[in-house]
């Protein structure tokens, strides 16, 4: 009897659980927090504190920030870096050594170069496309984990993490939700999603797989305690002489990719999950699973 009027009263309480949203522009995207619970003051409260911690993230490494602790990196120096930038660093530079640069966290003057033939429609001129190839390179970065200091050896060097941090901003902000009280939460980088517990009374959160065609039926998948994150040319492209351009650089020619890919990776952590999207572009569709299973991924999907 006990027992049951335990259950009733669990079941009532899990019946009064809410869902709070909130939105923010973040990253040159929407950043989305969605989470369950019974106390709104509370949920905003942690909802705020989870943006927070995503602007000092922005703030330390954007590449668009003239005054973030990425952009004031001078080449040919060691230099010691904050520990939240160590974090971001020390996983993009884990990635770059195992993808073997095909996520490569230093292609700045590519991706600005990139920027600039989105632009003004014209791909850059030889010479100048030569230049910038010569000042990128993962293994011209000289992270040091123990010291905490990253030495970029070659001049114009810069940083560009726009295809990790998004993931990486998820996992900080949801670390923050599950640690007030708010396991069943997702937060949503853009596209990228970190996601906890499941809603309540289901088993799973029912996630739509990006696609190509708007009018294909997206795949669906159900997911929980994980992140998944999809990259390829389905939004951010450049059209010149009949070439699509992606936004994803193929480091082997400092020009976007013009192979139609797009690669969707679950893996444990959104970190692990941007980073092998974009790493799984770049190496096609053939490899792109192959190389996310072999480095985190818990699961890849291919679309080509
Ligand atoms: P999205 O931003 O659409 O989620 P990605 O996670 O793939 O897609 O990130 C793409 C961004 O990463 C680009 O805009 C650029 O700033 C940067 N980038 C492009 N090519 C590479 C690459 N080969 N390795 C690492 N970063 C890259
Ligand atoms: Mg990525």
């Amino acid at each position: 009897m006990r027992l049951i009027a335990a259950l009733a009263f669990l079941a009532a309480a899990q019946a009064e659980e809410q869902r709070f949203h909130y939105e923010r522009p973040l990253m040159g995207t929407l950043f989305a927090v969605t989470c369950y619970g019974t106390d709104e003051a509370a949920a905003k409260a942690a909802a705020g504190e989870a943006f927070q911690a995503g602007m000092e993230v922005n703030a330390v490494a954007s590449d668009y920030l003239p005054d973030s602790e990425l952009m004031k990196l001078r080449p040919s120096k060691p230099v010691k870096v904050s520990p939240l930038f160590a974090e971001l660093l020390d996983a993009s530079f884990t990635k770059a050594r195992e993808t073997e640069g095909a996520f490569d966290p230093t292609l700045g003057p590519l991706t600005k170069l990139w920027r600039e033939t989105r632009k003004t429609k014209q791909l850059p001129p030889s010479g100048v496309l030569a230049k910038a190839r010569a000042a990128c390179g993962w293994q011209d970065a000289v992270w040091n984990r123990e010291a905490g200091t990253l030495l970029l050896k070659k001049p114009g060097m810069q940083l560009d993490l726009g295809a990790i941090a998004k993931g990486f901003t998820a996992d900080r902000m949801f670390a923050i939700m599950k640690q007030r009280g708010f396991p069943r939460s997702c937060i949503a980088a853009g596209g990228d999603l970190r996601l906890g517990d499941p809603p309540p009374g289901k088993q799973a959160w029912r996630v739509g797989l990006q696609t190509f065609d708007p009018e294909q039926p997206e795949e669906v998948v159900e997911l929980e305690n994980c992140a998944v994150s999809t990259s390829g040319d389905l939004h951010q492209f450049v059209e010149i002489g009949g070439k699509r351009y992606s936004h994803i650089i193929d480091p082997r020619t400092g020009l976007g990719m013009t192979t139609k890919v797009a690669v969707s990776v679950i893996a444990p952590s959104g970190t692990i999950a941007d980073a092998l999207d974009t790493a799984g572009c770049v190496v096609g569709a053939d490899q792109a699973e192959a190389l996310g299973l072999k480095f985190g991924a818990t699961r890849v999907v291919v679309r080509k």
